[in-house]
């Protein structure tokens, strides 16, 4: 005799009324409920049995209030953390499921305005991280590029006068949000509208 059918034999001799109505209890094989493999479809069978079972309900709401870890219950195998937990969730009243992470919180950085993620954002009035680090917010170096651009500047004039790269100023443009290096910025700034415009 196996272990498991040994186990079965004890728990039907302390077993409650209701598991002699159960599907399983005269089923030429006991072994079903008791899988080795973890293969998914390993309780198929025995599944496919307890869901036409008539004591379902006894049997999951039993097997939840004695924590058992073993075997397949009410269809759910208890030794698979999955299962165990669904066939928890439904059968005993107590269980809570784990709350869903909340959504991240945002605020606003106070120097720039811009939105971040309450966990990028440190100190009080709260900073966000370009801002704590000295840098510059891109808005601020937009609206002077805006100045130029409307006095009749191009990127690429823009960034030969700044002293910069000029995919370096073609992508600082194209950022919507964000911050600049306080060197990039400040040599951005530098460049006025009276300077020799655009090439
Ligand atoms: S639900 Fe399944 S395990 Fe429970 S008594 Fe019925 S057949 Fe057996
Ligand atoms: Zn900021």
């Amino acid at each position: 005799m196996g272990k498991s059918i040994q186990m079965l034999d004890l728990l039907r001799r302390m077993a409650p009324a209701w598991m002699d109505d159960g599907l399983c209890a005269d089923h030429p094989d006991p072994e079903l409920w008791f899988p080795v493999s973890k293969a998914s479809d390993a309780a198929a069978d025995a599944r496919a049995v307890c869901v036409s079972c008539p004591v379902i309900g006894a049997c999951g709401i039993y097997a939840v209030a004695h924590g058992i870890g073993y075997g397949v219950w009410a269809g759910h195998r208890m030794d698979v953390q999955r299962e165990n937990k669904r066939l928890r969730a439904r059968y005993d009243p107590n269980y809570r499921p784990p709350a869903p992470p909340k959504p991240d919180a945002r605020g606003v950085c106070a120097r720039c305005g811009q939105e971040s993620l309450q966990r990028n954002l440190s100190g009080d009035p709260p900073r966000c991280r370009g801002c704590a680090r000295g840098h510059t917010p891109i808005g601020i170096v937009h609206a002077h590029m805006q100045t130029l651009i409307d006095a009749q500047w191009t990127l690429r004039a823009i960034a030969d006068a700044a002293g910069l790269d000029r995919s370096t100023v073609r992508n600082i443009w194209h950022t919507k949000t964000g911050h600049v290096t306080p060197a990039n910025a400040d040599a951005i700034r530098a460049v006025g509208p009276t300077q020799a415009a655009a090439s």
